[in-house]
């Protein structure tokens, strides 16, 4: 059999990118709008620090307007409760993002709720959690999102395919069942307590591994010619001793029975950021009263 495809998310994510700041444009051309996104990081984790550097560059990039808000570790749950309820007044903040993790001593789910679900462009609102589900609009979250246009722009059309999630986190498995389902999938979850989970992955004609173990998905866990989509982002030591990244699926034998696949890294990470953008201009839009331009790839 022919070695899978492999799906470029640098690729696709580029396109949506350029799409984005296309739409951009006329927006601020026809209606005045500028749609801006404030990033809060709060703390000094260095991969989150990295990765709103990145963000920032991005927005930035696409002509948005970008706001950094970096709080010490030391910031108390108040404090940051505080900022939330300012960017949610400002009229010109259309998503927040709060970059996560936050410090142990500050409980995540309070701060999440008090984002305005009309500006929570990380899609992680129980209300935006709950027009998911319901098939309502609504913001909805980036990974998942990301790794549904990677999973179309492989197969095309998903309806009626047996769509098998490995994970059930609430930022990348269960958002991701939901989107799914609204493609006419037929879903399978899977995830720590699954029996027999080679089996199970084994009837997907999409698998979808975003569990966070190295390489755990072999090539004998895989249909002949699926599409697989890996979530994974896992550092590992090579044999040499260098730090490297790598998915939770065993991407060297799995190429070799798959129909297509994403690398790690490359694959479903760049879509992440180009997901938060496109989230933060139908935030504007749908703020702002105009009709949200087709961000689909
Ligand atoms: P979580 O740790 O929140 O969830 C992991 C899921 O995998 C859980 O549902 C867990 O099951 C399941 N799981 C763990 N071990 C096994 C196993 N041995 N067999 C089957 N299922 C298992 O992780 P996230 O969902 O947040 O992230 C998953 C991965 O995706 C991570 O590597 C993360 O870094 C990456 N990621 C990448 C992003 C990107 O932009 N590319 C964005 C977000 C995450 P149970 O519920 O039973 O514990």
């Amino acid at each position: 059999m022919a070695e899978a495809r492999i799906i470029d998310g640098k690729a696709v994510a580029l396109q949506l990118r350029k799409k984005i700041a296309a739409a951009v444009a006329d927006l601020k051309r026809d209606h005045g709008l500028t749609p801006g996104l404030a990033v809060v990081l709060v703390g000094d984790d260095p991969a989150s620090a990295v990765y709103v550097r990145t963000k920032t560059k991005r927005v930035e990039a696409a002509g948005m307007a970008s706001s950094d808000h970096r709080l010490p570790a030391s910031t108390s749950q108040d404090e940051l409760l505080a900022l939330i309820a300012s960017l949610n007044a400002n009229p010109d903040v259309h998503g927040i993002l709060v970059q996560l993790p936050l410090p142990g001593h500050i409980d995540e789910r309070p701060i999440l709720e008090a984002i305005d679900p009309a500006k929570d462009v990380d899609g992680f609102h129980p209300v935006n959690a709950g027009r998911l589900m319901t098939g309502a609009d609504g913001l909805f979250p980036c990974t998942p999102v990301g790794c549904v246009m990677l999973a179309k722009s492989a197969m095309g059309e998903l309806s009626g395919a047996h769509a098998v999630i490995i994970g059930r986190s609430n930022i990348v498995g269960k958002p991701l069942a939901q989107l799914l389902l609204r493609e006419n999938c037929t879903v399978t979850q899977c995830h720590s307590r699954t029996r027999d989970l080679p089996s199970i992955a084994r009837q997907a004609d999409l698998l979808v591994a975003a569990i966070g173990r190295p390489e755990i998905v072999k090539a004998d866990w895989i249909k002949p010619g699926a599409c697989v989509i890996d979530v994974g982002i896992n550092r590992v030591e090579d044999s040499e001793g260098n730090s490297v990244l790598v998915g939770d699926v065993d991407f060297a034998a799995a190429r070799e029975i798959a129909g297509s696949i994403t690398p790690v890294p490359g694959g479903v990470g760049p879509m992440t950021i180009a997901c938060v953008l496109r989230n933060t201009v139908q935030a504007a839009c749908a703020m702002a009263g105009v009709d949200a331009p087709d961000l689909s790839i």
